[in-house]
């Protein structure tokens, strides 16, 4: 491990010394060589498809929360074909707990077309990585430079609060034009040469030194010229996203059970939870109350109600536990196809794509709504 660290650091320091890399990234390098995370899954034996993997598991998403499902990930679809060759409800279901669906759904679209265009092998020209569904700047440059030292700048949220921070870049950095301030200071900053240890080594600051609350400024690499460590402002670095109160919105869902078996709908393959299934959704609770009576049902439980936030507006959802007596739970009968049938307006913002009975002693691999997994597990505990 020494030998390695010294070797390395030397490396760094003679290629810096023929290469002119600027003060900036030197000290990050060097930081890297001592600090630097290299022992995570995705940088053993590192490959196109499993960095892409993990760059895009890590949005939003912290390492810790990320490894098991990237080795889970990884364990059922070892390459990019079977990734394409698996249903997207298999990639939903290892997929369920992590959130933004919509990047589960754009992994599984890409790989097919790297299944189809590319013979399942991930390209490796910028503009090719960059035309493949949910890849956006950053993340074909963070496979590229990681896997093939491809000189190309990142700007993840860590580099942007890092740099926020070092150069005092005013503004939101969603705002555009801040965010093309911050990627022209990235590629200021990033070498031509080494480029895969310095961007690790620019999330690592972000993630372990640079942090959102009480950065570590004296144990930071770049702490000297840093404007925020100089002014002693980091708090007010990078600056907050202009406040807008969160619109709240109801849903009633319905815990329908049969002979043990659940009812569930798939939403539609894109927007909100989609290709995830859930229980069927009632804006009100008369609503949800006229349909069982409908069907006859006139006992039910009321569970407690909880708030589930997404990024543009809170959902307030009260479940309504009822059961189906002395019927079948086959999907043909016709209560059941009341439920798919019923008017738009009861559908809230769900639209059935498909019905099915979830038996939860033996679940198929489907993709679930976090609350809908959570749910499932009361019912269960409730039997
Ligand atoms: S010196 Fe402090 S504020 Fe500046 S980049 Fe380092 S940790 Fe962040």
């Amino acid at each position: 491990m020494l030998k390695f660290s010294f070797f390395t650091a030397l490396l760094h320091y003679m290629t810096a010394q023929s290469c002119s890399i600027a003060p900036f990234a030197q000290a990050v390098l060097h930081w890297y060589d001592q600090f630097g995370r290299k022992h995570l899954p995705w940088q053993q034996n590192k490959t196109l498809y499993g960095v892409w993997l993990s760059e895009v598991m890590l949005q939003q998403t912290q390492v810790a929360t990320v490894i098991p499902y990237f080795e889970r990930f990884i364990k059922t679809f070892p390459n990019i074909t079977a990734l394409a060759n698996a249903p997207l409800d298999e990639v939903l279901h290892l997929w369920t707990g992590l959130g933004y669906y919509a990047r589960a759904r754009n992994l599984h679209k890409a790989a097919q077309q790297i299944r189809d265009e590319y013979q399942g092998q991930f390209p490796t020209q910028f503009e090719q990585v960059l035309a493949l569904s949910g890849i956006g700047r950053s993340t074909a440059g963070a496979i590229l430079s990681s896997v093939l030292n491809q000189p190309y700048a990142i700007l993840d949220g860590n580099v942007k609060r890092v740099l926020s921070r070092y150069f005092l870049v005013d503004g939101w950095t969603g705002d555009k034009k801040v965010e093309n301030k911050l990627w022209a200071l990235s590629e200021q900053v990033t070498p031509q040469d080494q480029v895969a240890d310095f961007n690790q080594a620019m999330m690592d600051i972000g993630a372990m030194v640079c942090t959102r609350s009480k950065p570590k400024c004296d144990l930071c690499p770049i702490s000297q010229k840093c404007g925020a460590n100089l002014t002693n402002c980091w708090m007010d670095y990078p600056h907050k996203k202009p406040k807008k109160t969160l619109p709240a919105r109801t849903s009633y869902f319905l815990i329908l059970s049969c002979q043990g078996k659940i009812a569930l709908e798939q939403r539609k393959h894109s927007g909100l939870w989609g290709g995830l299934y859930c229980f069927p959704q009632f804006p009100s609770k008369t609503e949800l109350l006229q349909y069982l009576a409908a069907q006859g049902i006139r006992q039910y439980q009321e569970w407690t109600a909880f708030r589930h936030t997404f990024s543009h507006f809170h959902l307030d959802i009260y479940p309504i536990y009822a059961e189906l007596h002395g019927k079948k739970c086959d999907e043909d009968r016709t209560d059941w196809k009341k439920i798919a049938e019923k008017p738009a307006k009861y559908q809230f913002t769900v639209s059935t794509t498909d019905k099915y009975w979830y038996d939860p002693d033996n679940p198929d691999q489907i993709g679930l709504a976090t609350p809908v997994k959570n749910l499932l597990i009361e019912f269960h505990k409730r039997k």
